[in-house]
């Protein structure tokens, strides 16, 4: 390699991976741990999937490994089917956890560590109320002051939080905190705290606990039990770094670093798993994996794959300050790799009736590529006979000249078949098009035209034997701006109304009988497909990934 070579490598480095080659080269580290967090109260969504990937991808490029542990130090929020979906979720996108851990299997070793600090004399049992806390607390501008509570001798605070422990006490009754600096410019190393009392139920611990650990006395503590390296997280966490080391160094355990990267956001959709939680609970979607929402699972739904949700959050790469990523550039990914991969179908949405009148034969069968991205796609067998559909917006009645789609006495080629023209148009009383009566040119057969008749259109089309009908859900954007969180108002005053159009009764070629959940199509000319989960064998549903191309770009929305 030469050294310009070198230095270009470095150059694309992130911040993050620049870190781990420091601390690898210094020999700080032999390799890396990371983890990767969830608190399972809910369902992941796009901005984890970010999270997730930075995680597991640094261990992976650096030989490392990654824990994937439950943060559930919140007894009340936390379910078990959001810890399954999470691991659901994860394994989908690619990637695969060293160890399963959960915050709650340290509440031991925790309160052994808290023990440990009130013996330091660096923690004590306080008596206050919230609010007394937070007015004692100061503001960023002027100094905190420690109350009474403060001076309790270490015997007494070991007797106290026994007692908080054993259920002496009633919830808010008294706090365990860690002994730092009421004076600190940084208020969260004020005198934070580090127990509360909770007779709550939790999912792995049951009635076991009446005391819970905060955040920060959960985190930093179970990155250093795992012998995590870099412990990343988003900048909110920036103002808790202080107290993450200050705990480690008195505590002297295993010294974990935290790195802190921008929040991943999306345009036109809600990531806070609260609002999502909203969204579900009143109605507005069908679940977490409605694929409207930006969910994983909804993601999946609508027919995303891992490698499209992964060159996703490389390409938005990771930085310091937030920002919004235009929701087009995961539709553009998405369209990137569903393009070499996708089985082209054809699908009429809205049939309009099409009678070849010179077809005599009886029915012919055709070949029709696969995916022209993918020679080893191979191809697929049509029939072609007498009646066929035809999409209703593909014919005009009265057309202008730059129209290259079917009108009375134009010509068109039908896909991988034949070029045929429009003779007749076939109306009931109203004045409605009921059928067309067209003529194909036999010597124009795709593959073998020796017709000599140039066409600009290219139709999609089904047989009308052998097609069969199905239920089109096609998908937009949930919402109508691109921060409906930012907006005035609630954000569900901004949902889009048309986010989901059905269509029942389009005709899909019979090679589309075989689809199974999660395959992926290109219906011609209409966009990107799945099969949905809930499509049974009398009954096909095919979910609208994305449309072939942006839409809402040229709408200029
Ligand atoms: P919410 O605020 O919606 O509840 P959260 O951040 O509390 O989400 P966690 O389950 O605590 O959700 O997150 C697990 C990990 O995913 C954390 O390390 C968190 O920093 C990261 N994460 C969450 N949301 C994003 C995002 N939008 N972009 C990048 N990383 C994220
Ligand atoms: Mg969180």
């Amino acid at each position: 390699m030469t050294e310009a070579s070198k230095t270009e490598e470095k150059k694309s480095l992130n911040f993050l991976e620049e870190i781990v080659e420091t601390d690898l080269a210094s020999g700080k580290y032999k390799s890396i741990v990371t983890r990767f967090p969830p608190e399972p109260n809910g369902y992941l969504h796009i901005g984890h999937a970010s999270s997730i990937c930075l995680n597991f991808g640094l261990a992976q490029k650096y030989g490392g490994y990654t824990n994937l542990r439950f943060d559930d130090t919140n007894p009340v929020t936390e379910e078990t089917e959001y810890v399954d979906s999470i691991r659901e979720d994860i394994k989908w996108l690619g990637f695969e956890w060293a160890n399963e851990f959960y915050a709650s299997d340290y509440f031991d070793q925790l309160y052994e560590y808290a023990v440990r600090l009130i013996q330091k004399g660096l923690a004590y049992v306080d008596d206050s109320t919230s609010e007394e806390i937070a007015a004692q607390k100061g503001t960023p501008t002027q100094p905190g002051r420690r109350n009474q509570y403060a001076e309790r001798s270490v015997e007494e605070n070991l007797r106290l939080f026994e007692e908080m422990r054993d259920g002496k006490y009633q919830d808010g009754e008294k706090v365990l905190r860690a002994k730092i600096d009421m004076t600190s410019p940084n208020m969260i190393m004020r005198d934070p705290i580090l127990y509360r009392i909770k007779h709550a139920h939790h999912h792995r611990t049951g009635s076991k606990w009446n005391i819970y650990p905060m955040y920060d006395f959960a985190h930093g503590q179970s990155d250093s039990i795992e012998h995590v390296t870099h412990s990343i997280c988003t900048m909110e966490f920036v103002p808790h770094r202080e107290v993450y080391d200050w705990l480690i160094e008195k505590l002297e355990i295993f010294p974990s670093r935290q790195y802190e990267f921008a929040r991943r956001n999306l345009s036109h959709t809600v990531m806070s798993k609260r609002k999502l939680l909203q969204l579900v609970n009143e109605k507005y979607v069908s679940g977490w994996d409605d694929p409207r929402m930006p969910t994983i699972s909804g993601l999946r739904r609508r027919g995303y794959t891992p490698e499209s949700i992964r060159d996703f959050a490389e390409r938005i790469g990771v930085g310091k300050r937030e920002n919004v990523v235009e929701l087009g550039l995961l539709e553009f990914c998405a369209r990137e790799h569903l393009n070499k991969i996708a089985l082209r179908r054809m699908v009429v949405f809205n049939p309009l009736k099409v009678v070849i009148t010179n077809y005599e034969g009886v029915e012919e069968i055709l070949h029709s590529e696969n995916n022209p991205e993918d020679p080893g796609a191979g191809t697929r067998e049509m029939t072609f006979s007498r009646e066929l559909y035809i999409e209703r917006e593909d014919f005009m009645e009265e057309a202008p000249k730059k129209y290259f789609r079917l009108a009375p006495g134009k010509q068109v080629r039908l896909k991988s078949a034949y070029i045929i023209r429009c003779d007749e148009v076939i109306k009931d009383d109203e004045g409605n098009i009921l059928q067309l009566n067209c003529s194909y040119f036999p010597n124009s057969k795709s593959g073998e035209d020796s017709s000599g008749i140039h066409v600009k259109g290219t139709l999609h089309w089904v047989n009308a034997k052998d097609c069969f009908p199905v239920q089109i859900n096609e998908y937009d954007r949930l919402f109508t701006v691109e921060d409906p969180s930012g907006e005035e108002g609630d954000f569900t005053g901004y949902i889009n109304k048309e986010s989901l159009k059905i269509i029942e009764g389009a005709l899909a070629e019979p090679a589309l009988k075989n689809a199974v959940v999660h395959d992926r199509f290109q219906f011609l000319r209409k966009g990107y497909f799945t099969l949905d989960p809930d499509s049974t064998p009398a009954h096909f549903i095919f979910n609208r990934t994305v449309t072939l191309k942006d839409s809402w770009a040229k709408a200029g929305k």
